[in-house]
């Protein structure tokens, strides 16, 4: 049997999937995470051993995991990971040393363009670029099946990059965690939405929806500056590579004003019509880490 096993390594649950050759799901956990770096290998190593005895599998399976930070090409070791005892650590020779084979490690952001572009809602299309809006914002450029990690592993960090076409009232924006002011994520996180809605109620992106559609107008103001934001920040990608398809992920993603609002507003920043371009949800919703990181050792990674 030819599997291969995705972790998706989060803040507070670890999830595990294996996939068989076709992608077919044949064997699916949670667990809690630790918050202790070698508990945490444990952990892991833990899931991945009891996932291929359970399957009766023989020969070791290949490993990805999807973290929310990054392994330096320069140091080997992870570096803004939000689980903080992650970083400064060699996650993936750790991990090698305790099962006995390779592991790979990538950001969960890569994981999503990874999972999505391969079946999601970005298949077929050969340029895709998949945004996580949620708690933090990344991305991920897929071309030709093809993750684009970039040189120094920082391909796709749009989440900080500086919000673009900044009015004089949201220059130079909120500080962001990495040290510089303005950064997309500063402004489209879901925390970021949150915060600019002034009334009161279910503080996430369903209840400032349901707001919004219940009348109260600070609602529909905090949303419609986050799609223009948003828009935006789209714009200004696709004025780089010009993706066949934008993929959204995400707690924010399951906004479904989004998919028509964001669209018609990017018109006014790209340099050229975009009407080509499809903004679309992703279709895995809350699975896209870890099927991506089962993905991480697929073709020309
Ligand atoms: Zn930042």
């Amino acid at each position: 049997m030819d599997l291969r096993i995705g972790i998706d390594l989060g803040g507070t649950k670890t999830e595990i999937v294996a996939l068989s050759p076709t992608g077919e799901v044949r064997l699916r956990r949670r667990a809690a995470t630790p918050q202790e770096y070698d508990a945490i290998l444990d952990r892991i190593a833990g899931l991945v051993r009891d996932a291929e005895a359970e399957l009766g599998v023989m020969v070791p399976s290949p490993v990805g995991v999807g973290i929310p930070g990054s392994l330096s090409p320069a140091t080997g070791l992870v570096r803004n990971a939000n689980t903080q005892c992650l970083n400064g650590r060699p996650l993936d020779v750790d991990l090698s040393t305790r099962l006995g084979r390779a592991v790979r490690v990538s950001n969960d952001a890569n994981c999503l363009a990874l999972s999505e572009a391969a079946n999601g809602a970005g298949a077929g299309h050969a340029v895709v670029f998949s945004v996580i809006l949620g708690t933090g914002v990344g991305g991920g450029i897929v071309v030709d099946g093809r993750l684009i990690e970039g040189y120094n592993k920082v391909g796709g960090e749009w989440g900080h990059t500086p919000l673009p076409w900044m009015t004089p009232e949201e220059y130079p924006g909120p500080r962001c965690w990495c040290g510089l002011h303005g950064c997309l994520e500063t402004f489209l996180c879901g925390p970021a939405l949150a915060a600019d809605w002034k009334g009161q109620g279910q503080r996430d992106a369903s209840g400032i929806v349901a707001a919004a559609a219940a009348g109260d107008e600070t609602a529909r103001g905090a949303l419609d500056r986050h799609a223009d934001r948003l828009a935006r920040a789209l714009a200004a990608i696709t004025n780089l590579i010009d993706p066949d398809a934008i993929v959204l992920g995400g707690g924010l993603s399951n906004m479904a004003h989004l998919y028509d609002v964001v669209p018609r507003l990017m018109e006014r920043w790209v340099f050229g019509d975009v009407g080509r371009t499809r903004l679309l949800r992703a279709k895995h919703g809350d699975s896209s880490g870890v099927f991506g990181a089962a993905r991480l050792w697929d073709k020309g990674w």
